[in-house]
């Protein structure tokens, strides 16, 4: 068991505690390449820049990842409960989305 952060973001106009959010990366199709949970243990990830540069670990992999239009304008903050409702295995955009065999 960790503390919490007691650290509050506002997500869809919401005030969330940061402990039950998330942060996604997308590429600009919309396909999401990396989650982060924001809290986990003494790890708080408060803004996207912290996220994008937590999942592109050193400036080569964050370049390499900023050539493709991942950035951190392509970062977003998300609850848990919407990546629950919303995402969860579908990491894929409606364009890259496997099709149904019928
Ligand atoms: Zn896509």
């Amino acid at each position: 068991m960790t503390q919490p952060t007691g650290l509050t973001v506002v997500v869809d106009n919401q005030p969330v505690p940061l402990d039950e959010c998330g942060w996604i990366q997308r590429r600009p199709c919309g396909c999401i390449v990396a989650a982060l949970v924001a809290v986990s243990g003494n790890r708080v990830v408060a803004t996207a820049q912290q996220a994008h540069e937590h999942l592109n670990k050193g400036k080569r992999e964050r370049a390499a990842a900023e050539r493709e239009g991942i950035t951190v304008a392509t970062t977003e903050l998300i609850t848990m409960t919407h990546y629950r409702e919303h995402i969860g295995a579908k990491w894929e955009c409606e364009r890259h989305q496997p099709s149904v065999q019928a």
